[in-house]
């Protein structure tokens, strides 16, 4: 047997009251379909406000992406502006190269400096991580080259240095370099130097940097100064009336060395002066 219950239903009012049986089974089926439409209305609800939720990240991620992209194709555009400026820089520096010394070769002259404008797309991660790289090789390969070339540079100005140039005292050319009568026998002589005509007591200074390696008196040259400056070059003073520097002692260019004199095989006051290359005399006038 089935229970049932009875709702009544009472108005304010004097009418009449009403009533209703009502099985289990249908009150059941009643609390059943509200709550299923309670927890359905729950779902959506949540559902949507998840939705909300979504929409908004998912538009803050496309603004992000966007933003990202932007960045991304000014890093690359900065990059392929870089490329440029190496390219620049490398090709000054093989102007550089090629006044110091023609022949030498430049080690950074690889295909990565001729990188210039790669159009990467911006999504194209690697794309980007391989120009980081071949620019980073590029700025090495530059560096190494610049060591070299102020490497060079240094050489040139220590040869510079080293290279007699200037009149080595105040006068007047009275003997040139080359095969002459020697004014003593009369015979035909190599004169290994020049001679400049000055006043007894005038100074004679170094043409270059270098060490003193003779100063000493000797019966031909008289009281002599020997200047090494390396490379190959050794310049000679001779007939001095004084000597101002010793042996060792380091010269400029322009250092006071000696005065200027008659001492030894002279016929009057004159400086002799030479310029040996490699041990062998050289024509001065070239260096004066
Ligand atoms: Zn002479």
């Amino acid at each position: 047997m089935s229970r049932r219950f009875t709702l009544m239903y009472i108005p304010d009012s004097g009418k009449k009251a009403r009533r209703m049986l009502v099985s289990h089974r249908f009150l059941y089926s009643i609390l059943a379909v509200v709550l299923l439409s309670g927890s359905l209305m729950g779902w959506v609800v949540v559902d949507y406000y998840k939705l909300q939720f979504d929409q908004q990240h998912f538009n803050q991620l496309l603004v992000e992406n966007s933003e990202q992209r932007q960045q991304l194709k000014q890093l690359s555009r900065d990059l392929d502006g870089l490329h440029r400026e190496m390219v620049v820089l490398s090709d000054a520096d093989a102007r550089m190269r090629g006044s110091i010394d023609p022949d030498n070769e430049d080690p950074a002259n690889l295909p990565v400096a001729i990188g210039g404008a790669i159009d990467i797309r911006p999504e194209d991660m690697t794309g980007l991580q391989q120009q980081i790289n071949s620019l980073r090789l590029a700025i090495d390969l530059r560096r190494e080259s610049q060591e070299e070339v102020r490497d060079l540079l240094n050489d040139k100005h220590s040869l510079a240095l080293a290279t007699p140039t200037g009149w080595p005292t105040k006068g007047w050319l009275t003997s040139y370099f080359g095969v002459r009568p020697s004014p003593y026998t009369g015979e035909r002589k190599m004169h290994e130097g020049l001679d400049i005509a000055a006043n007894t007591g005038t100074l004679v200074t170094a043409t270059a940097d270098g060490i003193v390696v003779k100063a000493t008196t000797e019966s031909g040259f008289g009281k002599v100064v020997m200047i090494d400056h390396g490379y190959g070059y050794r310049t000679v003073f001779a007939h001095n009336s004084k000597i101002l520097v010793k042996t060792g002692t380091r010269v400029k260019r322009g250092d006071k060395v000696s005065e200027v004199g008659n001492t030894g095989r002279s016929t009057g006051s004159h400086l002799h002066y030479e310029v040996r290359l490699n041990g062998v005399p050289v024509n001065p006038r070239k260096f004066l």
